[in-house]
């Protein structure tokens, strides 16, 4: 394998969706590390304008005011920053907001902010813009069906919901949360999935032609050497 000479020839699009908290932009970060790619992390995109939501009042029991988001939305300026130590953060009006967006707060509202077609529509134009040069691993949940649907390479994962929930729980227990419970988290994960399959602009659905990958059972290198084979196929 030699992945040197195949990406200085040719720059492929990946786009890797899936259902929340199946370790996509785990993978999809390595991926895109050992191919010289740049990585997008769409969740993180959807988080900080729900961020900007809950900080401006737009949400109210469970309900996004879209009347006043639109009026805004292009007050809301969604970036990433790099970090000397290499890792990505987001950008919000300026401000690293990296760790707020992480919180079960903005978790619990994201979906809710995500099934706004006018958020929808700023943040496929600005994915869309970032993707120009191919090169790029995007994750979402619908990189392979609405951003890129012409994406040479698309991966599609899942696993079961309490794998995914726990994790998730183990990752923030990591970062020191030690409040938040298994359970609390699980509802979060799955009702996230619900919301998601069942928006009307661009739910989350496997593309037709994107590969199924189900970690459930599978080491990080394991997973790691699954997807470097299907890139491989397509270099
Ligand atoms: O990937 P992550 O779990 O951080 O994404 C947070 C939320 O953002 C998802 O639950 C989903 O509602 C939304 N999302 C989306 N489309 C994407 C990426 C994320 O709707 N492309």
């Amino acid at each position: 394998m030699n992945l040197g000479d195949s990406t200085m020839t040719k720059k492929i699009t990946i786009a890797v969706d899936g259902f929340s908290s199946c370790g996509k932009s785990t993978m999809s970060k390595e991926l895109a590390k050992r191919l010289g790619y740049v990585y997008v992390d769409t969740g993180a995109m959807y988080r900080g304008v729900t961020l900007y939501c809950l900080r401006n009042n737009l949400i109210s029991d469970n309900i996004v005011n879209e009347q006043a988001l639109s009026k805004e939305i292009d007050n809301i300026s969604i970036a990433f920053g790099i970090a000397e130590n290499g890792a990505q953060y987001l950008m919000l009006n300026g401000e690293n907001v990296e760790k707020e967006i992480r919180d079960m707060e903005v978790s619990s509202k994201v979906s809710l902010v995500a099934a706004v077609p006018i958020v929808r529509e700023a943040m496929v134009d600005l994915q869309r813009k970032m993707g120009e040069s191919k090169g790029i691993v995007m994750d979402g949940r619908d990189i392979g069906t609405t951003v890129f649907p012409n994406a040479e390479l698309k991966i599609f994962v899942t696993a079961s919901s309490q794998i995914r929930a726990q994790r998730r729980l183990d990752e923030m227990r990591s970062k020191g949360n030690k409040q938040v419970s298994f359970e609390e988290i699980l509802q979060n994960v799955e009702e996230r999935d619900r919301i998601d399959q069942t928006r009307a602009v661009s739910p989350l659905r496997k593309a037709d032609d994107a590969i199924v990958l189900d970690n459930s059972n599978m080491s990080i290198d394991e997973q790691n050497q699954w997807l470097m084979n299907e890139v491989n196929k397509k270099l």
